[in-house]
């Protein structure tokens, strides 16, 4: 019996899945089980879309078309929460399954704090992750620093630190590390990311520490909960799916490698928010940045974290409509609203037409309140600080105390008059 905590090496006994997924084909067998056990009623999972620069989401009911969803794509930048909430009706009527990277499980359990979300009726199947690059600079690097076409590029991968690409006539890699000193490589919300493996989730799926023999042919499986216990003991009684203990040594290698990963996302960050400057010159910096802005809100659209029906920066009271330059308004109204809850997706930015670092700036301030009052999000079901907050007492204190801090906790106490 698999239990908790367990660390194993999976492979599957499917040949179709063999033959197309990215290592062991672990995560499209669990899947297929979760759909023929009944487990699930869908599972949501990402496909090539128009290239292989463009991953697109799907729902698969039939287990016969899961085949399609295997294997990773590195230019995909999607999130999976919010597609699940606008598009799928939330989880009210259907129990989901969805491979999730990082930033996908924090969403999840942003949403979920706030209710938008069952994370009871979702099963998740975590990919560890590296990182992604956009496919706009995905196509201009292969083009640039490969010195190939990227039409003729029939798949790539990010293996030992090298972005490799395999073409009509050759192969190629090239050290990230080179590639993002020259501005390519990685999207920035990616280098500065610490989630790399995504432990909320059910299970922990990756390549890092399969070692020997089973070497690029077995999925590292990390067990996160009973659910996911249950779901790969149910695929082995089934047959569909082996497993063995992962080698101790391999386990060691993940570790190391997890954490040279977690300095360099330490690393970036740095490097980007001192970028920012800081007090009035970093305000002047985001507000001269965002003065580009066209109100397209795509950011808001995108943003897994923004849900409410009535957008407050569509009130005219707040944001006048039809003015250019946007009013400084609209960015500081979502700043209040996401700043504690932001988990650095990057979707605001991946979208934002006016190429605006939204992203940069909102994982700034998070980060900063995150120093204040010790909140990560997307990591526990635990709550933001604001949540425990009510408003009519807070403004009698604010009058009573004439403190201007926000609100009093336990880092920041208020001594009372
Ligand atoms: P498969 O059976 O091939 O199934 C893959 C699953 O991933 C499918 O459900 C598919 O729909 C889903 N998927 C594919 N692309 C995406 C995407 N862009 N977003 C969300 N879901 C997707 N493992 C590491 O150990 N180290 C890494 O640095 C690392 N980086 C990764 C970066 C990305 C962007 C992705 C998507 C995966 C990364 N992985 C990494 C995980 C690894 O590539 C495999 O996905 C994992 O080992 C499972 O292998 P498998 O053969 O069992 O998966
Ligand atoms: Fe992966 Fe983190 Fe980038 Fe999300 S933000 S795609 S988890 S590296
Ligand atoms: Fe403005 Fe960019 Fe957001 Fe559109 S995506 S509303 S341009 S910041
Ligand atoms: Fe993601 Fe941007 Fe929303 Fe933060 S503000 S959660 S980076 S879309």
């Amino acid at each position: 019996m698999t239990k908790k905590g367990d660390m194993l090496y999976a492979w599957t006994n499917d040949a179709d899945i063999q033959k197309k997924a990215e290592l062991g084909g672990a995560v499209t067998t669990l899947w297929k089980y979760a759909l023929e056990s009944k487990t699930v009623d869908a599972v949501l999972a990402v496909t090539k879309g128009v290239d292989l620069y463009d991953a697109k989401p799907v729902v698969i009911t039939d287990p016969k078309d899961l085949v399609k969803t295997a294997g990773s794509l590195h230019c995909g930048t999607l999130l999976m929460p919010k597609l699940i909430k606008k598009y799928l009706g939330g989880t009210h009527h259907t129990k989901i399954g969805v491979t999730v990277k990082g930033c996908d499980a924090m969403a999840f359990y942003e949403l979920a704090k706030r209710k938008q979300l069952d994370l009871d009726r979702i099963i998740m199947i975590g990919v560890n992750c590296g990182g992604s690059v956009s496919p706009v600079l995905a196509r201009k690097m292969i083009t640039d620093k490969f010195g190939v076409d990227p039409n003729t590029v029939h798949k790539e991968e990010i293996d030992k630190g090298q972005f490799i690409i395999e073409y009509e006539g050759g192969h190629k890699g090239i050290s990230m590390d080179e590639l993002e000193e020259a501005g390519y490589g990685r999207r920035a919300n990616c280098r500065r990311c610490k989630m790399k493996v995504p432990r909320q989730a059910d299970l922990a799926c990756g390549n890092w520490g399969v070692i020997g023999p089973r070497a690029g042919k077995a999925t590292f499986v990390e067990v996160c909960s009973e659910k996911g216990a249950n779901l790969l003991d149910g695929a082995v009684k089934k047959g569909i799916l082996a497993t063995e203990p992962a080698n101790p040594k391999g386990l060691e290698i993940r570790g190391k490698v997890e954490g040279a990963m977690l300095k360099l996302g330490e690393k970036w960050r740095k490097k980007d928010f001192e970028g920012l400057g800081a007090g009035k010159d970093r305000l002047k910096k985001i507000m001269s940045e965002t003065s580009r802005c066209m109100k397209c809100y795509q950011c808001i659209e995108q943003c897994p974290i923004c849900y409410c029906v009535d957008c407050t920066t569509k009130n005219p009271v707040y944001v006048p409509p039809g003015e250019l330059p946007v009013s400084f308004m609209f960015h500081l109204i979502r700043y209040a609203h996401i700043a504690d809850s932001c988990v650095n997706c990057g979707q605001c930015e991946e979208v934002c037409p006016s190429e605006i670092p939204n992203a940069l700036f909102m994982h700034a301030q998070q980060v900063e309140l995150e120093k204040m009052f010790g909140h990560i999000p997307g990591v526990s079901m635990e709550l933001p600080l604001m949540a425990f907050v009510e408003e009519k007492q807070e403004r009698a204190r604010l009058a009573n105390t004439g403190s201007d801090m926000i609100y009093e906790n336990v880092f920041n106490p208020v001594v009372k008059k």
